[in-house]
């Protein structure tokens, strides 16, 4: 049991933190950067592993018991398997899992399931090499399928995939997802565009497709019945009948789950963030530098404090700070 579990002013225990190890990308997907004019924090900033241990050891004892590694892309951090490995066996956090764009999976995915990793979380936004290259602007999917293959065969699947339909340009890819998942063991997961950074950008340019009204529409012609482990995270998933595979729907904004969200995020450099729709943050970055665990601890409770119940993203509220730097 931790000794203080963490819990919000509205009464949900805060128990999964996302953390981002790198805010910089070897894409520049258009929903979530500018094509140019990024401004990434100087790497002698980001939170070295050591702080990244102190930090987790704090988090545990607060009650977090979940973990997913993101970025930017978190596999242009140099030595990610040795995080990994000082995670899996210094702290509690002894299945961590990561949310990759997958360029660089290949290379990497024997070491990290090696090392501990559990899962992966694979975004692809299309199963066609034209779109994919439009939208992460010059991306080769051929390395990720790629790198989807070296993943599986270390041992990290059943891979999830995370792919953002938007209107008008892939919200006419679902029937191409649901042929690859009754064939597959993935789990497609369909992301509603969300009016952060970038992706508001989008949104306002009528990009936002309603991914709840496709749900029941899928369910009907489809079949789809919910399966009976559902995680814990907001994609419901579904499953067509004698399929391998399955999917799962996020509707942050036409269907909002904020009553069971638990998370926290961590961004690179040391600042929490309790709701991805609200700019307000804590930096806990003095706290972590200064090994100060009290200092820590305060900046997770008054964290807690400012955790919102319902966003006004359907409204006209966007994030402004860009996905990229918040870990998605
Ligand atoms: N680079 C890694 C990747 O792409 O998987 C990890 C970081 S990325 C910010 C995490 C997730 O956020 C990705 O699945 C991405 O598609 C999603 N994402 C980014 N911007 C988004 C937006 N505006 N709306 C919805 N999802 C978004
Ligand atoms: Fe990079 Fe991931 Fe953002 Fe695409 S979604 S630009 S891969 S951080």
């Amino acid at each position: 049991m931790p000794h203080h579990p963490l819990t919000d002013s509205h009464g949900r225990r805060v128990d999964y933190l996302r953390l981002s190890v790198i805010d910089r990308c070897n894409l520049r997907c258009s929903y979530c950067m500018p094509a140019e004019g990024m401004r990434f924090a100087p790497r002698r900033e980001l939170l070295t592993d050591d702080d990244i241990l102190f930090v987790l050891q704090e988090a545990a004892a607060l009650g977090f018991t979940r973990l997913r590694i993101t970025g930017g892309e978190p596999l242009l951090r140099p030595g990610l398997a040795q995080l990994v490995a000082r995670i899996t066996t210094e702290t509690p956090f002894d299945a961590p899992a990561l949310t990759t764009n997958g360029l660089l999976l290949a290379e990497q995915a024997e070491a990290l399931a090696a090392a501990g990793l559990s899962r992966v979380n694979v975004s692809i936004d299309s199963l066609r090499p034209d779109r994919y290259a439009v939208i992460t602007r010059n991306g080769l999917i051929d390395k990720v399928w790629r790198g989807i293959e070296a993943a599986t065969a270390a041992g990290l699947g059943p891979i999830h995939i995370n792919t953002v339909l938007l209107e008008g340009f892939n919200e006419d890819e679902v029937e191409g997802w649901l042929a690859l998942a009754r064939s597959n063991p993935f789990t497609v997961r369909f992301l509603e565009l969300m009016p952060v950074g970038e992706g508001a950008e989008l949104t306002r340019h009528g990009r936002f497709a309603n991914l709840s009204a496709m749900r029941d529409r899928l369910v009907a012609t489809h079949q789809l019945v919910p399966c009976a482990s559902d995680g814990f995270g907001p994609a419901r998933t579904w499953q067509q009948p004698g399929a391998t595979g399955s999917v799962g729907f996020i509707t942050p904004l036409s269907h909002g789950y904020c009553d069971s969200c638990t998370r926290f995020r961590l961004t690179a450099v040391g600042e929490l963030r309790a709701c991805l729709a609200d700019d307000r943050q804590v930096s806990v970055r003095e706290a972590v530098l200064g090994r100060d665990r009290a200092a820590l601890r305060e900046g997770f409770v008054e964290a807690a404090r400012t955790k919102i119940v319902g966003h006004a993203w359907n409204v006209d509220s966007v994030t402004r700070t860009g996905m990229s730097e918040l870990g998605g």
